[in-house]
């Protein structure tokens, strides 16, 4: 995302070209740097868990150059009063699936559509995302794959609006589970992108992460147990060997690569954190072995904690199938049961929300769930900014607000210290240095 300085590359051709000197220098002095300072009343900083006052965040080319109380802003700067607001770092959502087209309940969908309106219907999942707050996710998997690769490089393009994305391009998942398109006759034949990340044995995982590392993803989800929202799955067994895992693991960071594992299992959470996985998505049913091991390891948990409130919402209006609303019996509570355990136990925490199982857009709502089950409000803002910056190993780049860091910075209206619903309402979203909502 490193784009060339204007005027770079062309001096030497000016220079060859015998034109005058004025006409030469005035072509060759770059346009002046957009210079932003933002003064904020409050500033939340998650490193230090700590909250600043009447501080300057001085913008320059779309990083953070300044921070501070007595920082000297140039005459030519743009100046954003925020002061009456409460400025934080943008958000991060670690499990989103934004590649997945218009909202829809029922998996089937995907059948009716080509790949052309999907990804479509996904331009206007970003723009939401990042107006309600949200600079940055990690995108962990789409029913059509690679259309998540071209979601976030239209989005780096500037041709659309979005966060910045990390993808994972497909799911890497076993025959029939739970990251399959499933529901149809066998004798169906599904295309080649819905079936993508299908992998048997540890060298059909290697060869998979091959591909997918080939095609420019950003880090690898596999799928270590069954799933709710996936017909013919069962989210108490167990999916992919040890063995298999390890190979998606030792395979991926030949390239530099991290894995997530879907996993709802007490044994496919254990598999996952065994194999050395970044994060466990979901983790519902993990038990106080899976716990530990997850503190041992250092692996984050990324427990999505309040789409219960959607699954169920859906099954009422009758839009969500029978056989996930049976899946999900009493999952929901368990999993935030196990949430509060977690957190007691001091694991580490991520934010994540699986958004695309409830409607793009209200991910914000989650905190108010994190804290009801046993976060402070700290500690669920430090989940969607520090800790998902470090388990997207991108901390020198955001997460916080910070020199040198990208200027990812929100505001809202009252203190989400002493009332955690004020996220669920951003006044002002700030990605990269631009302003996308004020
Ligand atoms: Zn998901």
């Amino acid at each position: 995302m490193t784009k060339p300085r204007s005027g770079e590359g062309f001096a030497p051709v000016l220079l060859k070209s015998f034109v005058t000197l004025a006409t030469c220098c005035a072509l060759l002095i770059p346009a002046a740097a957009q210079v932003t300072a933002i003064h904020a009343g409050k500033l939340i900083d998650p490193d230090s868990g700590t909250v600043l006052t009447a501080q300057t965040i001085l913008i320059r080319d779309g990083k953070v150059e300044a921070v501070g109380n007595n920082v000297t802003i140039p005459s030519n700067a743009k100046i954003i009063d925020l002061t009456k607001l409460t400025v934080l770092p943008g958000l991060i959502d670690c499990h989103t699936h934004l590649a997945d087209g218009a909202h829809d309940s029922e998996p089937m969908g995907v059948f009716r559509k080509t790949a052309a309106e999907l990804a479509l219907e996904s331009v206007p999942n970003a723009r939401v995302t990042l107006e309600s707050g949200f600079t940055t996710v990690r995108d962990v998997g789409t029913y059509r794959a690679l259309g998540d690769i071209a979601l976030r490089d239209a989005i780096n393009r500037g041709d659309i609006i979005g966060p910045r994305m990390y993808v994972a391009g497909a799911y890497v998942t076993i025959t029939g589970g739970a990251g399959a398109d499933t529901g149809l006759a066998p004798d169906i034949t599904l295309p080649w992108d819905m079936h993508y990340g299908e992998a048997n044995s540890p060298w059909e995982v290697r060869q998979v992460v091959r591909k997918l590392a080939h095609d420019g993803v950003d880090h690898i989800k596999v799928l270590s147990s069954g799933a709710v929202l996936t017909h013919g799955s069962n989210p108490h067994s167990q999916e992919f060997t040890l063995e298999e895992l390890q190979a998606a693991v030792d395979e991926a960071s030949h390239f530099g690569l991290r894995v997530e594992s879907h996993a709802h299992s007490p044994e496919g959470i254990k598999n996952a954190i065994r194999a050395g996985v970044a994060s466990v998505e979901h983790a519902s049913l993990i038990d106080d072995e899976g716990i530990a091991l997850a503190k041992q390891h250092g692996t984050y948990l990324d427990m999505d904690i309040y789409d219960e409130e959607c699954i169920q919402e859906q099954g009422k209006l009758g839009k969500m199938p029978k056989d996930f609303l049976e899946h999900d019996a009493q999952l929901g509570q368990i999993q935030r049961d196990n949430f509060r355990k977690a957190v007691a136990a001091g694991a580490k925490m991520s934010f994540g929300t699986d958004a695309g199982v409830c409607p793009y857009g209200v991910s914000a709502k989650q905190f108010a769930f994190m804290v009801k089950y046993g976060m402070t409000p700290m500690q669920a803002i430090q989940a969607a900014t520090s800790n998902a910056a470090d388990l997207l190993g991108h901390s020198n780049e955001f997460g916080s607000i910070k020199p040198g860091k990208y200027a990812d910075i929100i505001a809202v209206t009252g203190d989400p210290l002493t009332d955690i619903h004020a996220l669920e309402t951003v006044q002002f979203v700030m990605k990269e240095g631009k302003i996308y909502k004020q």
